[in-house]
């Protein structure tokens, strides 16, 4: 099977699993794990950021962060198809009693102004107060879209002047590094908390790293150790998310290249990155349906919606698989 339904799919090589046994390793919750104490500094440190916290998901990197900015009963604002909106099965609300308010996008593309406009910081006895904003870089279910700094630039700015910090769900920031030549440092500047992915294109099995303040961290370690999320001797993840960081982020160039065959296939124009979103409704199936097809050719998608399909390329698929594709959704998308 060619399996497009996510860049998470990507089995560890035998070079990285070398690394991983390599990796000395210690008791972590006793903060004794050398590797990944080597590794939370030198994320941190890539980001501009004072330190990190690795954890064992994204969705557990971004609600450390947002309960750390917002308190039970606060706001936090974001995309209405933001992964923490939409993919963390209501977390935020579960564990943390944040209430959330959402503003429409394009393709998940970040406009400073609505989201601004949104923001409520303190509202008084009467209406939900506004306490922090969250953005999504790559925005995933927008179709792997890169945000623009300048956006960015102008909500940080617009931000600051309400006293509101900024989270970034950088799950695939690699993805928007690589794409826009944004430095990871340039990030860090914006975003008082950050939430980074080494399971998504970079191909590590497991992994993911909250980044932020000395203080801020401290206090996520709390949490995460309340959450059951401490971990004993991780330091073997640490070896493969190194080998991940040395040999896999401007490899990802070629993820993209790949995405904008599939689109060009499609009839779609180039995606920013690695997700290909189409959109079926003008097609005689649904999403479902169409997903049905492509598995009897051997080809496996994700249906995110009725009408909404998602391709994603990663490092485990050849040219063959990509070629097999291309053939297969022409054929499929011809009856438009
Ligand atoms: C994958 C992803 C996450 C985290 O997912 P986990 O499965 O919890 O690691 C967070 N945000 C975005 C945008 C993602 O794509």
């Amino acid at each position: 099977m060619i399996d497009l339904r996510s860049d998470t799919v990507t089995k560890p090589t035998k070079e990285m699993l070398e690394a991983m046994v390599a990796s000395p390793v210690g008791d972590d919750v006793y903060g004794d794990d050398p590797s990944i104490n080597a590794l939370e500094a030198r994320v941190a440190s890539m980001f501009g950021k004072e330190a990190g916290l690795f954890t064992p998901t994204g969705s557990l990197s971004n609600q450390l962060s947002i309960r750390l900015l917002v308190k039970p009963g606060e706001e936090l604002i974001l995309d209405q198809t933001a992964h923490i909106a939409r993919a963390e099965l209501g977390a935020a609300a579960a564990f943390s009693g944040i209430t959330t308010r959402t503003f429409p996008s394009i393709n998940g593309r970040l406009n400073a102004d609505t989201a601004l406009a949104l923001a409520h910081p303190d509202a008084g006895p009467y209406l939900v107060s506004t306490k922090a904003i969250a953005v999504e870089d790559t925005h995933n279910f927008g179709g792997g879209t890169v945000q623009s700094l300048d956006e960015i630039q102008k909500l940080y700015k617009g931000a600051q002047e309400m006293k509101l910090p900024l989270h970034l769900d950088g799950a695939r920031i690699w993805n928007a590094h690589v794409a826009s030549g944004i430095k990871f440092s340039e990030y860090g500047k914006y975003f008082e908390t950050m939430s980074v992915c080494f399971s998504k294109g970079l191909g590590a099995p497991i992994g993911s790293m909250m980044l932020s303040t000395k203080e801020k961290i401290a206090e996520a370690r709390i949490w995460r150790k309340r959450y059951g999320a401490g971990m004993r001797q991780i330091g073997l993840l640490a070896g493969a998310i190194n080998y991940a960081l040395d040999h896999n982020i401007e490899r990802l160039k070629e993820d993209h290249n790949r995405a904008a065959v599939i689109a060009s296939a499609c009839g779609l124009s180039k995606p920013d990155t690695n997700i290909v979103a189409l959109d079926v409704s003008e097609y005689p199936f649904d999403a479902v349906q169409f997903a049905g097809i492509l598995k009897e050719n051997g080809i496996l998608a994700g249906a995110l919606g009725k009408n909404f399909v998602r391709l994603v390329t990663h490092k485990d698929l050849t040219d063959s698989d990509i070629e097999q594709t291309c053939e297969v959704l022409k054929r499929t998308l011809v009856t438009k």
